[in-house]
C-alpha cells in the first residue's frame, strides 16, 4: 500500500483530499504545518508529498527546498491558489514534480498521485537485498533466511540505510542523522539501543560493530 502524507492546514481541504486518498486505499497521514511537513518526509516513511504552499511554521517552499538540499527523492505535488499558479512555478525551481491549482477536483489530484507513483515505482527497486537479508521497500518487512520479520519505522529506517551502504561503515553521526534527521542530539546512544534491536531481529552477526568508528552490515 502507497503511504502519502498531506501537509495542509485548512482543515477541510486536508479532510477532503484524506478522505478520499484512503477510500482510494492509501494509507494517509496529515501533518498541518511546516516544521511538521518536513519531519514526517524526512522519516523516509511516504511514497509521495502533497505539500501546501501557504503552511504556518515554514512556507511549502521552503520545505520543498529543505527537503531538496538533503536529497529527500520523494515526489510531490504542491497544492496552491488558482491566482498564483505563476509565482509558485517560478518559486518551485524544479523542487516539485508536480503542481495543483486549488480549487480542484478530487479526481484531478488522483490521477497526479498515480501518475507520480507509476513513475517512482518504475525508478526505484522496491528490494533491496544484501546476503541473507532482504528487505522489502512496499510492505516495510524485512526476509532473512525465510523468514518473515516485522520492523518497527525506525528499525526499518535504519535496516534501508545499512542496506543502501552494504558493507561500507556507518557512524553513529551518519545513522542519526539518516534515520532520526537533523533534529537529533548528538550524545544520544539510541543508535546502539537500535542496533540491538535489529541484531535480535536479523541476527547478531549481521551488524559489526567496528570500534571507534561505527557500525557495517556484512552479508
Ligand atoms: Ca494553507
Amino acid at each position: 500500500m502507497s503511504r502519502i502524507l498531506i501537509a495542509e492546514d485548512e482543515p477541510r481541504i486536508a479532510a477532503f483530499v484524506e478522505k478520499g486518498l484512503s477510500a482510494n486505499g492509501f494509507a494517509v497521514t496529515v501533518v498541518g504545518d511546516g516544521p511538521s511537513a518536513y519531519d514526517y518526509a524526512m522519516t523516509g516513511g511516504f511514497d509521495l508529498m502533497v505539500l501546501d504552499i501557504g503552511l504556518p511554521g515554514m512556507d511549502g517552499f521552503a520545505v520543498l527546498r529543505k527537503l531538496r538540499a538533503e536529497r529527500c527523492p520523494m515526489p510531490v505535488i504542491v497544492l496552491t491558489a488558482r491566482d498564483s499558479v505563476q509565482d509558485t512555478v517560478a518559486g518551485l525551481e524544479g523542487g516539485a514534480d508536480d503542481y495543483m491549482p486549488k480549487p480542484f477536483r478530487f479526481e484531478e489530484l488522483l490521477a497526479r498521485v498515480r501518475l507520480r507513483l507509476a513513475t517512482d515505482r518504475t525508478a526505484e527497486p522496491t528490494v533491496l537485498t544484501h546476503g541473507g537479508l532482504q528487505l522489502d521497500l512496499r510492505t516495510r518487512r524485512a526476509r532473512v533466511g525465510g523468514r518473515t520479520v516485522d520492523l518497527s519505522a525506525r528499525e526499518f529506517a535504519m535496516t534501508e540505510t545499512f542496506l543502501r551502504h552494504p558493507g561500507q561503515v556507518l557512524s553513529r553521526e551518519q545513522l542519526l542523522s539518516h534515520v532520526w534527521g537533523y533534529d537529533f542530539d548528538p550524545g544520544s546512544n539510541v543508535v546502539d539501543v537500535y542496533v540491538r534491536y535489529l541484531r535480535r531481529k536479523l541476527g547478531a552477526e549481521r551488524i559489526v560493530t567496528v570500534r571507534g568508528m561505527g557500525y557495517r552490515l556484512d552479508g
